[in-house]
């Protein structure tokens, strides 16, 4: 980044007040956690930002105190974590109220678990970072206009002293929580539902009960933690009362008449610190952006504060949006970036309103959710669902694909045993042909292990097919064996009938995503060109070319937007054998087909790439004899064979969305092979 753009004249820009009119880049509305980490972002970037806060102090409220696994991974990339302290654990987590091990998102990430971070330490030292960056904070400034022109945005601001000020800014973006005064002035419609229960909270001096953790009650829910410094967090909710609108924190005397009925417990003699109310409103905003106006955190979306995921959505939100904002304020990026941010925020958002809801009911519902309650509680025994919702909380889960539906329809079953259940190609389907044995089986499985479900194809070799498929399904994965022998007549058809009816089956359409033309047949061992006969060779490109330009053409009646096509090739390509003289011209073929295809279909946003292994462990004899395979590795720059999975690896990379925007491509999976 460039030097502090806003710290001209003072060498202290934070708190600093002016009567000038206002310019600058953007405007961040708002400087609570997420409104300072965003401005942090975008003075990394190199943006002109100035913070508008109402308040003209700092808040000394917690109300948001739990740090999860991604929002610690972007504290810690931004050396922010050792300035907090680092933060403590914050013990175990839950869902609904259920108990949940977040460690069991990723036993080996280096911030598994939830962690405790007081939210005005948090403001505190996202205050400090920013500053050093450059960041301007105008405390006591009320934004209480707001004009779209073209070009810019024109604020009107209402200082603490009672005077007006303007200003105006190439972006604006609201980080004013859940009342918002920038979604109102800007015209974003929140959709979603009202609240239909409501909890107190109290921070309270000279109690002494004990701690409990959301125990329920025949009339409510009540939960009690000690604070280091001696009080104690109280949080009560009666069944059946409908929550009140408020323009102000409840009394006392509600909290403790609530108590008393839910617990037994009279608390009338301590002292209240702090008190709240929240209800279990659920709203998102239906766009991110309207124009030149952004927002984000609870801003955009209000839900109720359950298990902290609030915070760690909003501070996400500014994670995602920092650079891209300022990719366009700079003039690096066009006007499309900034609707990726909605893009991939709003679903997010909308699947954490969703499990908030779901946690809502479990824990606030009265005896009706107790069937409900068990039920979810026996499926938590299992691994695999504790896995996917601690992930989910954690922030962990990889984002479904941009207008992806939120929710798997029901013959998309997703729950199975073991498997990581968010993979990066959940609700996929995928043909690899010649997936029995070698290379393809690997890539079978690795697909699988992502999520998709995978059609392994085979010619003759049954059981090796059958194996391929309980390899996967013992995983957790899913795969169904189809059989038809490649460069014979009628081929594709009989493939396509079996693909076709066992996706139907299993999904309910025969829609493909991904296909992998990986089956081949290679030359004999030292055979010399003047030595190939007429049937080889039409057997070679029978197998090897004619037959994955007729399974591509038909492919294309089933497979999706955005689909893949992945031709195996060979490192032959490019490096003379003669005695493979025949099968590398096969080879040449399906990478013209890779070249042609993807201009093709590029306006179905299809993919369509070649890979070529070098020599790679197929399981065949020869890779026994280690004579063989030593002369063999002298091939690589690595000095090894090549693995199967190494092959793998590479074609289930161009199956994700995190390949998009490679196709038409020869990717040259040799591991060095052809570096002479
Ligand atoms: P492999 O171990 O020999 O397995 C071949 C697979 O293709 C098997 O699943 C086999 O099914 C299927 N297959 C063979 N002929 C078929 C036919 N006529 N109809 C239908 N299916 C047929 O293969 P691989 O070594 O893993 O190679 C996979 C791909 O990588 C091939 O395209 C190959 O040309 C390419 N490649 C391999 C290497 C290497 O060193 N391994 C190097 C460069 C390129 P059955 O099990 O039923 O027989």
């Amino acid at each position: 980044m460039t030097g502090p753009a806003n710290a001209d004249a003072d060498d202290n820009p934070l708190e600093r007040d002016t009567a000038a009119p206002l310019e600058t880049d953007v405007f961040v509305v708002g400087a609570g956690p997420v409104g300072l980490l965003l401005a942090g972002e975008l003075r990394t970037a190199g943006a002109r930002v100035t913070l508008l806060e109402q308040l003209t102090e700092p808040t000394t409220e917690s109300r948001a105190s739990t740090l999860h696994a991604r929002t610690m991974e972007l504290l810690a990339a931004r050396g922010l974590l050792e300035r907090l302290g680092p933060p403590p654990p914050g013990g175990p987590g839950h869902f609904g109220g259920i108990p949940l091990d977040l460690t069991a998102a990723d036993p080996g990430h280096p911030h598994a678990g939830q962690w405790k971070c007081p939210q005005a330490t948090l403001e505190r030292v996202l205050g400090e970072w920013s500053r050093e960056l450059g960041a301007r904070l105008l405390r006591g400034h009320r934004v209480v206009g707001l004009t779209q022109r073209a070009g810019h945005v024109e604020v009107t601001v209402a200082r603490s002293d009672g005077t007006l000020i303007h200003g105006r800014a190439a972006y604006l973006v609201g980080c004013d929580g859940e009342g918002s005064a920038v979604r109102r002035l800007a015209g974003f419609t929140l959709a979603g539902q009202d609240a239909s229960r409501e909890m107190l909270r109290a921070d309270v001096a000279g109690i002494d009960i004990p701690n409990r953790r959301f125990e329920r009650h025949p009339r409510g829910m009540a939960t009690a933690a000690r604070w280091p410094d001696g009080t104690t967090r109280v949080m009560v909710h009666l069944h059946g009362q409908r929550p009140v609108p408020r323009s102000r924190p409840p009394g006392f005397d509600e909290v403790v008449a609530a108590w008393a009925t839910v617990t037994g417990e009279d608390i009338g003699h301590g002292t209240p610190v702090w008190l709240n109310a929240f209800d279990d409103t659920s709203r998102q905003v239906t766009r991110y952006r309207r124009g030149r106006v952004l927002l984000a955190g609870d801003a955009a979306h209000r839900q109720m504060p359950v298990g902290g995921q609030a915070l760690n959505l909003g501070l996400q939100d500014a994670a995602d949006l920092g650079a891209k904002l300022a990719g366009r304020v700079l003039g690096r990026a066009g006007e499309d970036v900034l609707d990726s941010y909605h893009a991939s925020r709003h679903p997010v958002g909308a699947r954490t309103l969703t499990n908030i809801r779901a946690q809502a009911l479990l824990l606030l519902g009265g005896p009706e959710v107790e069937p409900l309650r068990s039920t979810i509680g026996a499926l938590m025994g299992n691994a695999a669902v504790h896995r996917h919702l601690a992930r989910m909380i954690s922030g962990l889960e990889s984002a479904p694909p941009a207008g992806a539906a939120v929710a798997p329809t029901p013959t998309q079953p997703h729950l199975t045993p073991e498997r990581n259940i968010v993979g990066r190609l959940d609700s996929r389907t995928a043909l690899v042909t010649g997936s029995s044995r070698g290379i393809g089986r690997a890539i079978a499985i690795r697909l699988a292990a992502e999520g998709a479900l995978v059609a392994v194809h085979y010619a003759t070799n049954v059981d090796a097919a059958d194996e391929t498929v309980a390899l996967i399904e013992k995983d957790g994965g899913r795969a169904f064996p189809v059989q038809a022998e490649l460069g014979v007549p009628g081929d594709v058809h009989q493939l396509f009938q079996a693909l076709e009816q066992g996706l139907k089956e299993r999904t309910g359409e025969a829609s493909l995503d991904i296909l992998v033309n990986n089956a081949g047949a290679t030359t004999p061992e030292g055979q010399l060109p003047e030595d190939v006969t007429v049937e080889e060779f039409d057997r070679l490109f029978a197998i090897n070319a004619r037959a994955p330009f007729f399974i591509t053409q038909r492919a294309l009646g089933i497979l999706s937007t955005g689909g893949r096509i992945i031709n195996i090739s060979s490192g032959l390509t490019r490096l003379a054998n003669p005695e493979q003289v025949a099968y590398s011209m096969t080879k040449g073929a399906i990478e013209q087909l890779s070249l042609h295809l993807a201009r093709h279909l590029a306006p179905r946003q299809i993919t369509v790439n070649s890979v070529a292994p070098g020599i790679t462990d197929n399981g065949g004899p020869v890779f026994d004899i280690p004579a063989a395979v030593e002369q063999m590795a002298q091939l690589s720059a690595f000095k090894r064979v090549g693995k199967a999975e190494d092959v793998a690896d590479v074609v289930t990379f161009l199956a994700t969305d995190d390949a998009r925007w490679i196709t038409g491509a020869f990717i040259d999976a040799t591991g060095g092979t052809l570096l002479g």
